[in-house]
């Protein structure tokens, strides 16, 4: 078992009901993303006028940010009804077909994880997605023939942490594909204040401001910590959630002025200690530190490397003078290459 188990709650990708109940439900309540919802509600309002359902949209970026928020935004600007599943809760070909045959015009058929369809359960899916057809095969043997359905018109919205885990012919069936980027400290201010105005939560802006730098640009960790963080204001009978709780609290959580947890530190002190810094492979870092290689890399790795602490080389992962520092650690000097020397 692991250690810290506040954390993994702070990190887990599921939602709880109390993440459920601050999503945002329209377009204009969904905080940050400026470029992408300014292009998004450009497609939505051309769709909704010609009367038509959206093109198939692919949402992808770390977990947290969004995704599955605006794939319920999109059905309900779009009024329509939303199917929910993801890549590994559809085993085999049928299942798909089953939801597919089962979908109203105009429907939303939301994919999290779509990477990880089984390839046979994808093939189903490509004539769905390009011409609202789905062939299934009836009986076995020789004596087996395959009908092919009509269905209405859809629109698949997949989601995933890595655009490039997509095989080519499923991610060329999406006519619109969106990045999303973590959230600069504005937008999870905003989101702060907002959940904190729904929970019912006094927040003072030095508090809220301490919360966001540390929310490691993804809203639902802010959610997550805002909760926590109130519950020490609140045992601590604090009526407001100010700079010197928040620091209190995140302390405790151990999170750091930069927003990584324990389990990122980890990986950097043992890229160090370990390994001078690296180069080191995904798989040794992952063997070294008991994480999952799949989990350091849509989880922390990102971060990281959005933050400047690590980088990608063709021969493996390295840490940057900046990690060495922000673990208060003094960074080796580099080798004067031969230029320097002779000029
Ligand atoms: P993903 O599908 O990318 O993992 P979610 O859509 O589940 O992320 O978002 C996680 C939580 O973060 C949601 O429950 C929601 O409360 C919050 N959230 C995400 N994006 C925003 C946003 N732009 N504005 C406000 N809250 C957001």
């Amino acid at each position: 078992m692991r250690e810290n188990a506040e954390i993994d709650a702070i990190q887990s990708p599921e939602d709880t009901p109390a993440d459920l109940s601050l999503r945002p439900k329209r377009l204009s309540e969904f905080i940050g993303q400026e470029k992408l919802k300014e292009n998004l509600s450009v497609f939505l309002k051309a769709a909704i006028q010609r009367g038509e359902p959206l093109d198939h949209l692919l949402l992808y970026g770390p977990p947290g940010l969004g995704k599955t928020t605006l794939a319920h935004i999109v059905a309900t600007e779009m009024g329509a009804t939303i199917h929910v599943t993801s890549g590994p809760a559809i085993e085999r070909p049928g299942d798909l077909v089953g939801i597919l045959t089962n979908l109203e015009p105009g429907a939303v058929l939301f994919i999290d994880e779509i990477h990880r369809l089984a390839r046979p359960v994808e093939e189903i899916l490509y004539p769905a997605m390009e011409d609202s057809k789905v062939d299934i095969m009836i009986g076995k043997g020789p004596a087996a023939r395959s009908i092919r359905l009509e269905l209405p018109r859809f629109t698949v919205i997949g989601a995933t942490t890595r655009q490039g885990l997509l095989t080519g012919p499923l991610r060329d069936r999406f006519g619109i594909v969106m990045h999303f980027a973590y959230y600069d400290r504005e937008a999870l201010y905003e989101i702060i204040r907002r959940s904190a105005g729904i929970l019912g939560y006094s927040t003072a802006k030095d508090g809220a401001e301490e919360i966001a730098r540390r929310s490691r640009g993804t809203p639902r960790i802010a959610n997550r910590l805002l909760r926590r963080v109130r519950d020490f204001a609140q045992v601590d009978g604090e009526a407001e959630i100010h700079k010197p709780i928040a620091d209190k609290a995140l302390e405790m959580l151990e999170i750091d002025h930069l927003g990584l947890d324990k389990v990122d530190r980890t990986l950097l002190s043992a890229l160090i200690n370990k390994y001078n810094g690296g180069p080191v492979g995904l798989d040794t870092l992952a063997a070294t530190t008991g994480e999952d290689s799949g989990t350091i890399e849509d989880v922390y790795e990102p971060y990281l490397l959005q933050m400047g602490l690590l980088q990608r080389t063709p021969r493996g992962r390295v840490v940057t003078p900046s990690a060495y520092l922000h673990l208060g650690l003094t960074p080796p000097q580099k080798k004067a290459s031969q230029e320097e020397l002779f000029g």
